[in-house]
């Protein structure tokens, strides 16, 4: 009779590809007590929320056609950011400011978004968003996830009117990537225990600079550069990645 304790072991499955990335590796050090566990930073528009809202405001404006066409081939990379967004936002002037306040309950948050959030504060991590969309939707609903950081670009409002111009710095490719690496510096977590989450070619440089770069239901060129991929409409898929669920 066969011993089946005695039988070899069969050998583990490989891990897919994408499984186990380098980088991902390298950053399972112990963390110092008294610093957050991991720092998730998320982009906002399709990936925090299920919209791009340039286009909500857009379609007030009556410019969402043209404005989407030009969101789509930003997000693959085929434009400048910065040039795409003040062509995108001067199609908005005349818009009087109370559109934030309609434009902010067609906002749809994406699934798994509480869950992700209360599990990484539960584990005493810290969670930013950055976008390339604007303070003024991004701000309500920083308050009620209850992030820790959050950035965005302005739009410029003058006498209760949106001017079609921006305010202050744009928040671009690289300045997503200067927010993660401020964000982790003050909060204390050595950047290979940052986490990019994005979908778009704005996400690139702050996937670059994390420790573990997400792409979420993402542009392919995104996908190509990710450590990993989610796919699934489901932002919770994040916390398995770190080790804190399931
Ligand atoms: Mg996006």
């Amino acid at each position: 009779m066969t011993n089946s304790l005695l039988a070899p072991a069969p050998a583990p499955a490989p891990l897919p590809a994408h499984a186990l990335p380098d980088r991902a590796a390298r950053s399972v050090t112990p963390y110092p007590r008294g610093h957050p566990a991991f720092l998730v930073v998320l982009d906002a528009d399709s990936t925090l929320i299920r919209d791009e809202v340039i286009e909500l405001l857009a379609d007030a404006a009556g410019s969402r056609a043209h404005v989407a066409a030009i969101t789509e081939a930003a997000m693959r990379g085929e434009l400048d950011f910065a040039e795409s967004l003040r062509e995108r936002v001067g199609t908005l002037a005349g818009l009087p400011v109370s559109v934030f306040a309609d434009v902010g309950r067609l906002i749809r948050k994406t699934p798994g978004v509480h869950e992700l959030i209360d599990g990484l504060h539960a584990n005493g991590s810290r969670v930013g968003v950055v976008s390339g969309g604007f303070h003024e939707l991004l701000d309500p609903l920083a308050a009620e996830l209850g992030l820790d950081h959050w950035r965005a670009n302005r739009l410029e409002v003058r006498d209760g009117f949106l001017t079609g111009g921006l305010v202050g710095p744009i928040i671009d490719a690289l300045a997503k990537a200067d927010a993660l690496t401020e964000w982790a510096l003050a909060d204390g977590v050595p950047l290979a225990r940052t986490v990019a989450v994005g979908d778009g070619a704005n996400d690139l440089e702050m996937m670059k600079v994390a420790g573990l770069a997400v792409a979420f239901n993402a542009k392919p060129r995104v996908k190509r550069e990710a450590d990993v991929v989610i796919d699934a409409l489901d932002l919770s898929q994040v916390l398995p990645l770190l080790g804190l669920r399931g």
